[in-house]
């Protein structure tokens, strides 16, 4: 959509130490100029351990590249060992978090209501959620897809008003395209896309529905983004390994 200003989020999974994620946040600052970082919106997911050392570069370095991390608690504070809450990313400078994404869904048996309770958890904090939909194999082959996302969409939302889920980012993810090599077609991604704007539309208003972002993810590659991209409700991409490599996410950076 013309309004909407696109997102490009690299999720880096469990890679990269302090030294190593240092190094990439250079590269990848080296490999794109200030149109490019203006035009689009370049976002790092590093892992926790990682975030002090992004902000230093970035801070010190004033790099037009947002950070955030992969998950966080529903919870500010307590009696949650191994857990990271909202108010310490927010203290990193941390702007985003991701919420649900299916490896969390799928390893860490995260339900549509505890990922309900971390977007709430997000806004409350300052933090921009970006939250994982996406059907698994099964699921697609019976043609679902459509309403499995929607479910997991409104599960996710309960009690989130129009005001703030325009701050709100949805990431399409289908579970099979996921590290596979595997990229759903641009005409899947719209397919499912346009539903969940829809479907926002049904739970808010239309005006609402046209300010959030949705992004598609799922093997995306500096060869795949820009007829991805063309599709009119998808707003960016959720990049995973390609994000690792900076002169490939930066070329994906550069689709437009
Ligand atoms: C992801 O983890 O969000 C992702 C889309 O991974 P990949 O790009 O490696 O498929």
């Amino acid at each position: 959509g013309p309004a909407r200003r696109p997102l490009m989020a690299g999720n880096w999974k469990m890679n990269l130490n302090h030294f190593e994620a240092n190094l990439l946040v250079q590269k990848l600052a080296a490999s794109l100029n200030e149109k490019q970082l203006t035009d689009v919106e370049v976002v790092i997911l590093p892992p926790y351990t990682d975030l002090r050392t992004v902000q230093t570069a970035v801070e010190g370095d004033k790099l037009m590249i947002g950070y955030g991390a992969q998950d966080l608690s529903p919870h500010a504070s307590g009696a949650y060992t191994g857990d990271i809450s909202g108010p310490m990313l927010a203290k990193l400078g941390c702007t985003y978090v991701v919420v649900g994404h299916s490896e969390r869904r799928i390893h860490h048996y995260e339900s549509d209501a505890l990922c309900n309770a971390k977007v709430q958890a997000a806004l409350t904090h300052g933090l921009t959620p970006i939250l994982c939909v996406g059907e698994g194999l099964d699921v697609r082959e019976q043609g679902r897809h459509v309403s499995h996302c929607s479910e997991q969409l409104e599960g996710a939302l309960a009690g989130v008003s129009a005001e703030q889920v325009t701050k709100v980012v949805v990431a399409y993810e289908p579970v099979w395209a996921i590290g596979t090599g595997k990229t759903a077609t641009p005409e899947d991604a719209q397919e499912v896309c346009g539903a969940v704007r829809d479907r926002l539309a049904n739970l808010y208003d239309r005006g609402t529905a046209e300010q959030v972002r949705i992004l598609y993810g799922g093997s995306v590659k500096a060869s795949n983004v820009a007829a991805t991209m063309a599709q009119p409700d998808v707003d960016g991409g959720l990049v995973g390994g390609a994000s690792l490599d900076a002169e490939e996410f930066a070329q994906i950076c550069r689709f437009p």
